[in-house]
């Protein structure tokens, strides 16, 4: 038997760990599942590599509560650790046996999966455990297995044990008196659907009944047969860790049901990520059926590395346009043993961001080429997102020509320079710029519709909750084009052969009938003036003198 102390620079760096290296102390189960999958990960690449001469096998992680004993069992079939090595990667506090490995087995183990990263995943057991016990064999020959056991503070016990006969690695925490929640079945396969649902190796939690099929010739009142199987609690090859040229339309979206168990609208397209360089990164993502509600609490992308799950409060780590989208974010660059606001300030997860915002650009355009009247047809539920990101996110505006659509009041599409071309030779004022005329309620902007329309005019119909924005930023980056509204009541003015109507105020006048304006909209009786306008020829002129009757009135 060995006693010792465990290495650390800091004296007492458990309740450090405790307190302040993880807000959330349910995270301790992602960790030792998360090491129990590298150790796993790693027998895989070495006999791979013809470096382990041992049957890997279909090696499973098996997670088991055991509530009278208040204790938490991990247990793995990976490459186990020999006593040196517990003294070496356990007894090192913030040493990483995973970037040692990475480190050793560089170029062919950098597709291998590996999680771990800072040596110190393995120590937030002790946020719910008194104590913790590791029984490990190695996969080397001539090993025996070994126990360590340590109480949470510096002191440990290592020692040699034939309590454990088959490879791998059990961890046994001893739960302690405030953490008995993970004592209970149902915490734990929440917590392991939470963090584990798609990682890369099987993982049983209990068993389950399994109905057996009736033979084809079976009598009536037959009882099928159960049988008791390993209950497998994730899927270790969801879809974004596939080609996309392996998946159907199908396969994403019973991927989408299985990330997302309690959406029952399906999406409306997807996006499949999926780059080598310059950093790695892979995922999904969902455009959903919003409509103009731009408020989804619920469901939101999740971020992942190497399939463990990091988070979905995804705020500051991707733009913000696309919070609305759902779906998965994976790259094994994405910092998994820290807080958010780290994460927001990672130099690789920034490029991450603007790299996704570059893709999403890329793909719109490529699904309005590929089926410009599929899109059309979508595009009143994406347009809110599209517009978002065209408002917040230079590097997507620069590429919006490609797929930003501009509907009439009829239900007619157009892209930017196919808005220019239309409106060109009818809609210019007398300096050249393109007016552009919109509404933003069909119906209560009917009668100015029609009246702009009997002249000839185009009228956009741009009724999205941020279109104000989106207007500001096409007029300040767009060159020789002005919005107008189609109510509004200088359009006269604005487009070169009509009546100049306003001009004929001066800018005293001009400034008192701005203010009119704006009270005057406050004033519910100012609708009065619709049912006029219909059935006059000249209906923006009429405008006025109600204006200036009004001003006169004050
Ligand atoms: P990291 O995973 O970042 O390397 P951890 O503190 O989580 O750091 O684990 C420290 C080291 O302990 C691991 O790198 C690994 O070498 C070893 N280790 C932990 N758990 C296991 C296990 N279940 N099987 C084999 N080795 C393990
Ligand atoms: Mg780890």
């Amino acid at each position: 038997m060995t006693k010792g102390n465990i290495n650390v620079s800091v004296e007492n760096i458990f309740p450090l760990i405790k307190k302040f290296l993880y807000s959330d102390h349910e995270i301790f189960l992602r960790e030792l599942i998360s090491n129990a999958t590298d150790a796993t990960l790693k027998l895989k690449h070495l006999t791979n590599v013809g470096e382990a001469n041992v049957a890997y096998g279909n090696p499973q992680i098996e997670v088991k509560v055991d509530k009278e004993n208040k204790k938490l069992h991990i247990i793995d079939q990976g490459l186990g650790m020999t006593g040196e090595e517990v003294e070496k990667y356990i007894n090192q506090v913030a040493f990483s046996g995973a970037e040692e490995f990475l480190e050793k087995y560089k170029d062919s183990a950098k597709d291998a999966g590996i999680i771990g990263h800072f040596g110190l995943g393995f120590y937030s057991a002790f946020m719910v455990a008194e104590k913790v016990e590791i029984l490990t064999k190695s996969y080397k020959e001539g090993e025996s297995a070994v126990r360590w056991i340590c109480d949470g503070s510096p002191e440990f016990t290592l020692e040699e044990t034939t309590d454990k006969t088959d490879r791998g690695t059990e961890i046994i925490l001893h739960i302690a008196e405030d953490s008995t929640e993970f004592l209970e079945e149902s915490r734990i396969r929440e917590l392991l659907l939470k963090y584990n649902k798609f990682m890369p190796v099987p993982i049983k939690f209990g068993t389950r009944t399994e109905t057996l099929p009736l033979p084809e010739d079976a009598p009536e009142d037959a009882k099928p047969e159960t049988k008791e199987v390993d209950n497998i609690i994730n899927n270790p090859t969801p879809a974004w860790t596939k080609a996309p040229a392996d998946l159907k339309d199908e396969d994403y979206l019973n991927f989408y049901r299985e990330l997302y168990p309690m959406q029952f609208e399906d999406p409306l397209f997807h996006i499949h990520l999926n780059v080598d360089y310059p950093f790695n990164l892979t995922g999904v993502l969902f455009f959903p059926k919003l409509g103009n509600n731009l408020n989804i609490e619920k469901d939101k992308i999740q971020l992942y590395q190497n399939q463990v799950f990091v988070t979905d409060e995804v705020k500051g780590i991707v733009p913000d346009f696309l919070m609305l989208l759902r779906g998965v974010i994976d790259s094994p660059d994405i910092p998994l043993n820290v807080s958010r606001s780290y994460l927001q300030a990672d130099g690789a997860v920034k490029k991450i961001s603007s790299y996704i915002t570059k893709k999403v650009a890329d793909k719109m355009a490529a699904l309005m080429n590929e089926n410009r009247e599929d899109y059309e047809k979508k595009w009143n539920d994406i347009k809110i997102v599209i517009e978002y990101g065209m408002i917040s996110e230079e590097k997507f505006y620069d590429k919006s020509d490609k797929f930003a659509l501009y509907p009439n009041v009829d239900g007619k599409y157009f892209l930017w320079n196919e808005l220019e071309e239309k409106i060109k030779a009818n809609q210019t004022d007398k300096d050249g710029n393109l007016v552009i005329l919109y509404a933003s309620n069909e119906h209560d902007q009917h009668s100015y519709i029609q009246a702009a329309q009997d002249k000839g005019y185009e009228v956009l119909l741009l009724d999205s909750p941020i279109v104000p924005h989106l207007i500001q930023k096409l007029e300040a980056s767009k060159e020789k084009i002005q919005f107008a509204r189609v109510d509004a009541d200088h359009i006269n003015n604005l487009i070169k052969k009509d009546e100049p109507a306003i001009s004929k105020l001066n800018d005293t006048e001009k400034e008192t009938l701005k203010k009119s304006v704006e009270e005057g909209i406050a004033d519910t009786k100012f609708t009065v003036q619709l049912e006029d306008l219909e059935s006059t020829d000249a209906p923006f002129i009429i405008t006025q003198p109600e204006f200036i009757r009004r001003m006169k009135d004050m």
